[in-house]
């Protein structure tokens, strides 16, 4: 099996997007991910995995505090922005939920602080303690099969 299709198949699940972000010494970085997933109601946890050459690996594991952030529908571009796809540099501003950085206007930010950490292959899985959530009411941006989408409700099925 290549890369190329080990990759396709795993587009083919939609997933929303998210800013993955941390701070060092007053140095918010982030980074846009999917790889993202709930894990336990009590305690309140949730994975991440990061690849091995991602800058903001060894940043996480510095800071010890991370925050996931999922996009908006309206927000493509700082999707774009935080996974290196845009040539010129863009300034970012970040709000704060419980000290940590977050994407302001996002539908979900999460603040989590690392409860461990996990190398498989090349990527690291961070488990997140979920410290504090902010929700707004808004459409997600969707990812699939390497193309950005947006939700279409489904008509209700008629028994
Ligand atoms: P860099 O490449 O240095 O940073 C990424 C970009 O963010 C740079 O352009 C940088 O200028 C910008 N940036 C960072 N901080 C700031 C700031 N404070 N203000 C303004 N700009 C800033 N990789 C994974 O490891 N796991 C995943 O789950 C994952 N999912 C992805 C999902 C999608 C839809 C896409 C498109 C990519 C995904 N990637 C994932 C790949 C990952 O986003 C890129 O490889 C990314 O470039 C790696 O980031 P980095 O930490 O190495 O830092
Ligand atoms: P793509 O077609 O490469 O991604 C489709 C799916 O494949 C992703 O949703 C993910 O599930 C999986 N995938 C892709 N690269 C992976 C990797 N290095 N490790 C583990 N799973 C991976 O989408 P694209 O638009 O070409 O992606 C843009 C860039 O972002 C590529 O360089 C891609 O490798 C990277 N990316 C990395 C991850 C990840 O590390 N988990 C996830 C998505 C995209």
């Amino acid at each position: 099996m290549d890369d190329r299709q080990f990759r396709q198949a795993m587009g083919k699940f939609a997933t929303g997007v998210t800013v993955i972000a941390t701070e060092v010494e007053g140095d918010v970085h982030g980074m846009t991910a999917n790889a993202f997933m709930s894990v336990s109601l009590d305690p309140k946890l949730v994975v991440i995995s990061i690849g091995e050459k991602a800058k903001i690996l060894n940043k996480i594991k510095e800071s010890n505090i991370f925050t996931v952030n999922i996009l908006a529908a309206d927000q493509q571009e700082l999707s774009m922005i935080f996974a290196g796809q845009l040539k010129e540099h863009k300034e970012v501003e970040f709000g704060r939920l419980d000290g940590k950085p977050v994407l302001t206007g996002a539908v979900t930010q999460i603040a989590c602080e690392v409860s461990a950490e996990h190398v498989e292959g090349d990527h690291t899985l961070f488990i997140g303690k979920v410290t504090d959530i902010h929700l707004e009411d808004k459409e997600p941006l969707i990812f699939y099969s390497g193309k950005y989408r947006s939700i279409v409700e489904q008509q209700p099925v008629t028994i």
